[in-house]
């Protein structure tokens, strides 16, 4: 039964920490391995009230609102800084509960201190065998192993999903982001969002005096050379595509921070099996999607909690891991749509766009999130 379910979790992201609390709440016993002998850092996130209500339902209400700031409302404006629309949250999410903004680096802490579950860092899975009851898995580095299950929360370029759904690879979005964390100088107190000429930046409050700033722009798909070479997009090279923005999107795209930030492909994926017998995936392993709706926390969080009630009826695992992507995939399939959606609207010339989002972002939006403020 449930209770004594004995769970590997490969990756110890936000997805992969939520699911070992969540399960390890209903009394099964986890561990987590983790590839990376320190956590990637430096990044912000911005919570929708999802995302909140989720974690709030693993316990972390107070965590969250202490090391987060909360936002109340997003404002779309185009490049030259001209308010477009303004979406209040709480109007947004009735009684969802609050929006925050956090870093990364905050959350994944919260989550790890709230799991209590060991992480062993620096060692993956070298192979993955499973047998009628269970699997049998050999580390790198040595060791081994055998569980009740596999859950593969590895993130976008995972290697577990290769096992569970072969040949299902990322697929490049058509956008490059360079993201970073700064000093807030300006006292940005919303969600901000100035949007270009097939470019967009975006500046979230994270803490009382940290602002998280991610800038993206349209590039040709990597078949196409340019984009695939992510290292060629130098900090200068980056900042001429923001040429003519706003004087406060100048000065963020040259801070120190902004010359040293991460760039990555924006990329999404949707295997079509997310479930072998034994093995399971979720998060972006499982779903990865443009960052516009910023749902990827909420979506492997609410992962996480569904799993762990699924797994904790009886019955084969097979048939409940079969019911937690039966209840999972419409919602996780409705974000991802709904991205697209977006990028396809933000890259649209930027006079129509602009006067689409005067005319009517708040019914898009309303028509984005309002199924999301349903419970999982
Ligand atoms: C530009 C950008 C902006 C975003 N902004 C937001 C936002 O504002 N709000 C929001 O909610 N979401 C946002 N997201 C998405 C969000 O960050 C993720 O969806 C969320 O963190 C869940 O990630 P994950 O845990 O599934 O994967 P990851 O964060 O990738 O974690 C996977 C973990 O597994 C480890 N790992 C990988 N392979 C192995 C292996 N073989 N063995 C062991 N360990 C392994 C990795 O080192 C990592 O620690 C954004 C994403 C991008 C790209």
């Amino acid at each position: 039964m449930s209770s004594s379910r004995n769970v590997l979790v490969v990756g110890a992201g936000i997805a992969g920490l939520s699911v070992a609390r969540a399960l390890a709440r209903r009394g099964m016993s986890v561990e987590i391995i983790e590839r990376r002998s320190r956590p990637a850092s430096g990044m912000g996130l911005f919570l929708p009230a999802n995302a909140v209500r989720a974690l709030a339902e693993l316990g972390l209400q107070d965590r969250v609102a202490h090391l987060g700031t909360p936002v109340r409302s997003q404002q779309l404006r185009d490049s030259r800084g001209a308010t477009l629309a303004e979406i209040y949250l709480s109007a947004l999410w009735k009684d969802t509960g609050e929006c925050v903004g956090i870093t990364h680096d905050n959350l994944r802490a919260a989550l790890a201190g709230a799991a209590r579950v060991p992480v062993r860092t620096g060692t993956t899975v070298q192979s993955l065998t499973e047998y009628d009851s269970g699997v049998h898995v050999d580390f790198t580095g040595g060791g081994s192993g055998d569980y009740d299950l596999v859950v593969g929360a590895d993130g976008i370029r995972s290697q577990l999903r290769r096992t569970v759904s072969p040949g299902a690879e990322p697929r490049y979005a058509g956008q490059i982001c360079r993201r970073f964390l700064t000093d807030n100088h300006h006292a940005i107190d919303r969600w901000t969002v100035w949007l270009g000429r097939g470019t967009t930046f975006l500046a979230v409050p994270v803490s009382k005096d940290r602002l998280y700033c991610c800038a993206d722009l349209s590039a040709p798909s990597p078949q196409g050379g340019e984009a695939s070479d992510v290292a060629a997009w130098s900090a200068e090279r980056f900042a001429n595509r923001f040429a003519g923005f706003h004087p406060v999107v100048a000065h963020l795209l040259e801070t120190p921070e902004a010359q040293d930030s991460y760039v990555s492909p924006i990329e999404e994926v949707s295997p079509r099996r997310w479930a072998t017998a034994h093995t399971v995936l979720v998060g972006d392993a499982a779903h990865a999607t443009s960052p516009n709706m910023a749902q990827g926390v909420a979506m492997a969080v609410e992962d996480a909690l569904v799993l762990a009630e699924c797994l904790d009826r009886p019955g084969e695992t097979r048939d409940l891991l079969e019911e937690y992507r039966r209840r999972r995939l419409p919602r996780t399939r409705w974000v991802q749509a709904q991205a697209r959606k977006r990028d396809r609207t933000r890259g649209m010339p930027p006079g129509v766009r602009n006067l689409l989002l005067r005319l009517g972002a708040e019914r898009m939006y309303e028509s984005a999130y309002a199924p999301l403020r349903d419970r999982p």
